[in-house]
């Protein structure tokens, strides 16, 4: 799957008009095959479904039903992990995501989808070029989400061994030199145009280390600068295997990414400026449009909270009361913090960042966002 398309599942998921029939969020990691997560997923289907009121059931196993058939049938054999979003009931809704890697297995119920791990995986793998530069071929290979979308693939021109009574030694070498560094060109523009018109922001390059020290001597400014690491790699290699080493290495690049985003955002806390931190005031501020980026430490999960349908109270502590100590209307939604924030930052176009760790920002209650202006002071005291 490419990123724009789970940026399109991402909003469909995050806008789904929510009634009175559950969700089920049904995440699963297939890298010990479907077998290894099916009796976590009838145990958990089992609980989910004790937990609901009794007026949901009938829709819950409508939606369980559909999750078990899909399962039943046979995946496309690199499916390392899926999501599958099911609903029953009058409006039933239902969505299945194959992906390359493996995601967690976690399986939820809700009055909405729960994307929070969508989210991260598309925050940890977007997606990025290979280019793989022997002496004896190049190819360009396109990385989404962490599978090969795109193979461009050149070969390097033959080389004649013409050395005759025309071709002195000198000349030879000198050709092939040329010949060298007319492909090496060739190779750099061809990655542009395919980083272009990809839309990929990042390049990995792999190869032996003559060759990768030669492209990134020619490179252009505007690729060195998407440049985030150089991998060995040999023509033999196999696409999978350099696929694998590189992700490694953008994971890493990622990771640092996420981490200046977290350190931005606590001088921007330490010196008053144009940040929030804890749960109540980053909901708070993406709710109201001004959030621009959120930052969440991976380890944040701070459970279940509530509001009143009716008059919009607010609780994040509190277990759900039967009916709105402040309006009285016994309409009260339930929601998983976390899954909130993401699906509300979807909605909001703001930007999710995960940060692997950071004592600070989890000192600062595990989350926060940049924002996009100021807003009034009550939001600074809030922090949960
Ligand atoms: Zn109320």
């Amino acid at each position: 799957m490419e990123v724009i398309e789970l940026e399109n599942h991402l909003r469909t998921l995050a806008t789904l008009e929510e009634n009175d029939s559950p969700v089920i969020s049904c995440y699963l990691d297939l890298s010990n095959g479907l077998a290894g997560c099916r009796g976590l997923l009838s145990i958990r289907l089992l609980t989910l479904r004790k937990l609901l009121p009794q007026h949901q059931t009938e829709d819950f196993d409508q939606a369980a039903a559909r999750i078990h058939a899909y399962l039943g049938a046979p995946l496309p054999p690199r499916t390392r992990g899926l999501a599958l979003f099911s609903r029953g009931g009058a409006l039933p809704f239902w969505l299945a995501l194959e992906f390359e890697v493996a995601l967690p297995t976690w399986i939820s119920a809700g009055s909405s989808p729960n994307i929070y791990h969508l989210v991260e995986l598309k925050d940890n793998y977007d997606r990025y070029a290979i280019l793989l530069m022997t002496e004896t071929s190049a190819r360009i290979i396109g990385v989404n989400l962490g599978s090969v979308t795109e193979q461009l693939w050149r070969a390097r021109p033959e080389l004649r061994p013409r050395v005759g009574h025309d071709w002195s030694r000198d000349h030879f070498q000198n050709h092939r030199r040329e010949r060298t560094r007319q492909f090496l060109h060739d190779q750099i523009r061809i990655l542009d145009r395919v980083v272009s018109a990809g839309g990929y922001g990042h390049i990995i390059l792999a190869g032996n280390s003559r060759m990768i020290a030669a492209v990134r001597k020619e490179m252009p400014k505007r690729l060195a600068a998407m440049l985030v690491d150089a991998v060995p790699a040999a023509a033999t290699d196999q696409v999978n295997d350099i696929v694998s080493s590189t992700l490694l290495s953008f994971l890493e690049h990622e990771e640092m990414e996420s981490q200046a985003l977290a350190e931005k955002l606590i001088t921007q806390i330490r010196t008053h400026g144009l940040a929030v931190a804890g749960t109540r005031a980053t909901l708070e501020a993406i709710r109201v449009g001004q959030a621009d980026i959120l930052v969440l430490v991976k380890s944040y999960d701070p459970g279940a909270g509530w509001e009143c349908r009716n008059c919009g109270k607010l609780e994040l502590e509190l277990p759900p009361p039967a009916a709105c100590p402040a309006c009285h209307a016994p309409h009260i939604r339930e929601f998983d913090i976390r899954g909130e924030l993401v699906r509300l930052a979807e909605r909001h176009q703001v930007i999710c960042e995960v940060v692997e760790h950071n004592d600070i920002l989890m000192s600062l209650g595990g989350v926060g966002c940049l924002l996009r202006y100021y807003a009034p002071a009550n939001y600074w005291s809030s922090a949960a």
